[in-house]
């Protein structure tokens, strides 16, 4: 029988995009919005991507005992000691636009040569199980920050980063093109990995 899971974020893009990559595996995926918690707010206050992970998860496991996945993602720029990090939401401010955090981050790279505008960006899911089970994946790509916005598609930090293999940024990437290198796909792999290591 086909297992239900909820994916626990309501940002359109990153669901597209997890739908997308985990389409083939045996889950029914459900959003928040289908099991009536579209409304639900989370303090992320953990100080790691995995620490923000399991909080989601576990927020919504309390709520509807069903299998729950979720995901913490968010930029770490070398020349600013990780920074955005966790905070790569609000890094401009409560409540900015995706526009207002690239501004700051470009403020903030102002005159800095491309070889020091090294980032990554990192995702960590986590699975919970009914019973307390947990599987925990992270994945990670690597790119420059570029010195100005390029490209259309995509979200957030997208138009900066520029990723050397594909001299495109995500930006200008196709969601196919993207799915296939990100951080989140990266992490999905791990995922689909440790699921099949349980048999599950
Ligand atoms: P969240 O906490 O996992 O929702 O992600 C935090 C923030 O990281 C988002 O609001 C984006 O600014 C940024 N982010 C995460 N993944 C991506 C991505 O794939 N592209 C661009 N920005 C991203």
């Amino acid at each position: 029988m086909r297992q239900k899971a909820i994916l626990a974020s309501s940002n359109k893009h990153k669901l597209e995009e997890i739908q997308e990559i985990l389409k083939a595996f045996d889950f029914e995926l459900l959003t928040l919005a289908d099991v009536g918690l579209g409304d639900l707010e989370i303090v992320e206050d953990g100080e790691t991507f995995e620490a923000n992970s399991y909080i989601k998860a576990k927020a919504v496991m309390d709520l509807k005992q069903m299998i729950t996945i979720a995901d913490d993602s968010g930029l770490e720029v070398d020349y600013l000691d990780g920074a955005p990090g966790v905070y790569s939401a609000r890094y401009a401010g409560d409540h900015v636009s995706y526009a207002d955090n690239n501004k700051k981050l470009l403020e903030a790279l102002e005159d800095v040569p491309s070889e020091s505008r090294t980032a990554r960006f990192v995702t960590v899911i986590t699975m919970l199980f009914e019973n307390g089970d947990q599987l925990v994946a992270r994945g990670e790509v690597s790119g420059i920050i570029g010195t100005a916005l390029k490209g259309n598609g995509g979200f957030g930090y997208d138009p900066l980063f520029y990723v050397p293999e594909i001299n495109k940024t995500f930006a200008e990437c196709t969601s196919e093109e993207k799915n296939k290198l990100s951080h989140r796909a990266n992490a999905l792999v791990k995922l689909k990995a440790l699921l099949k290591e349980r048999q599950i």
